[in-house]
Formats: structure tokens, C-alpha cells, sequence
């Protein structure tokens, strides 16, 4: 079992299960790729074998990777699609996340057709931050942002009231087909500045309406 952390310290000690994310949620990260925004978002899973910490030091467990900024919700109740009724109260914490990614070989597999679990759900594929309760985030998520600095300079910006699926929509899609459960995990898509990590780099995560940060560096080995 994975334990996440409060800011507070304390762990949570919620079973975890997967990690529901969706791709192409803003449309100026959609436009960078160079890929049509979509009709329905676009659903993948990350499981649970996927997730670290984010620490200080960030190990890649391979390297060329790409970062790509999300924020993480924390579920805190079953939302199903018999029964999704208000599903941002199923929200108990957020946090930031990276969804690393192999996009040499995510474009591999793409250019076949073929899944993109090898690119993006392998071991520590997903680092979370400390988890954040919900109620000190503000009341309408569309006021949520959230920052990466990576080397000192901004290079992600994400404003939720930008995406292409809003929460309660996507929320509402993914429990069509995935019910989610108490210590499940939704991503909700990268703002544009993708690109690589190198050895060294150090990232500033920041949610910008509290106090919360994050620092860590790219290790070199
Ligand atoms: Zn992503």
C-alpha cells in the first residue's frame, strides 16, 4: 500500500488503485504535439505500481523522459456512473503530478496503432506531491492554477478553467467506463511546455492559490 502524505505529515492511509488520466485537455498542449483537440477525452490509466513520491530528487526510472505538469485529484469516495451525483464533492485532496512520459516511444506506438502503456504506466511512471485537503483550495475549481519552474523559469501554466473537459465533465465521462474508489487518482491533463528532463534540472511546482510548493531535482546517475 501506498501511503500519501498530507501537507500536515501525516499519511493517509487510503488503499490506492489506479491512476485515471486524461490526454489532450488543453488545447494549446494539444496544438504543441500536433494533435486534433479531441471529441471525448481521451482516457488512459496509470496503475499503481506507477506511483513515487515526488521528492527532493527526482530518480527517473529510465531515462528521456518528459515531464508533463498535472494536477492530481485525490478521491475520497465511489463515483459510478449509477451513482455520480455532485462528483466534486467526491474530491478530498489535490496535489501536482508528473505524468512522465517516453514520448520517443509513445510516438513509436502511436505510429502503430498500439497502446501507450509501455510509454507512459511503467514503474514510477507517475510522482506525486504532498496531498493538499480540499478545503483550502478555493470553492469553484475554475479559480485553480498551478505553475512549473523549471530551472528557474516558468515554462507550465495551467488555469483549470482553460480545459477542454472541466472537472465535473470529466469526472462524469471517466465513470462511464471507470468506477473510481476511494484512494483512486484522476489527472487532469497537461497545460503546454512539455519537454524533456535532464539530469540536473531542477523543478518548482507550485499551486498558486495556497502556499503549497514543491522543489526537487533531476538525478544524475
Ligand atoms: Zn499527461
Amino acid at each position: 500500500m501506498y501511503q500519501h502524505q498530507w501537507v500536515s505529515g501525516e499519511s493517509i492511509l487510503l488503499p490506492t488503485g489506479k491512476a485515471v488520466c486524461v490526454g489532450r485537455n488543453y488545447a494549446a498542449h494539444a496544438a504543441e504535439l500536433n494533435n486534433p483537440v479531441p471529441e471525448q477525452p481521451l482516457l488512459f490509466i496509470k496503475p499503481a505500481s506507477a506511483f513515487v513520491n515526488l521528492d527532493e530528487q527526482l530518480v527517473l526510472p529510465r531515462p528521456n523522459l518528459h515531464f508533463e505538469t498535472e494536477l492530481a485529484l485525490l478521491i475520497g469516495a465511489q463515483l459510478s456512473a449509477d451513482h455520480a451525483h455532485d462528483p466534486i464533492k467526491a474530491i478530498t485532496a489535490v496535489t501536482l503530478g508528473l505524468d512522465l512520459t517516453d514520448r520517443t516511444l509513445q510516438d513509436e506506438l502511436k505510429a502503430k496503432g498500439q497502446p501507450w502503456e509501455r510509454a507512459k504506466a511503467f514503474d514510477g511512471a507517475l510522482p506525486l506531491g504532498t496531498w493538499l485537503p480540499i478545503n483550502q483550495m478555493p470553492e469553484n475549481p475554475n479559480d485553480w492554477s498551478f505553475t512549473l519552474e523549471l530551472n528557474g523559469e516558468r515554462r507550465q501554466h495551467g488555469e483549470l478553467s482553460q480545459l477542454l473537459f472541466p472537472l465535473e465533465a470529466l469526472l462524469l465521462e471517466i465513470v462511464q467506463n471507470f468506477r473510481l474508489e476511494p484512494g483512486d487518482v484522476v489527472l487532469t491533463g497537461t497545460p503546454a511546455g512539455v519537454g524533456q528532463l535532464k539530469p540536473g534540472d531542477s523543478l518548482e511546482l507550485s499551486i498558486e492559490q495556497t502556499e503549497w510548493r514543491h522543489k526537487t531535482v533531476v538525478a544524475s546517475d
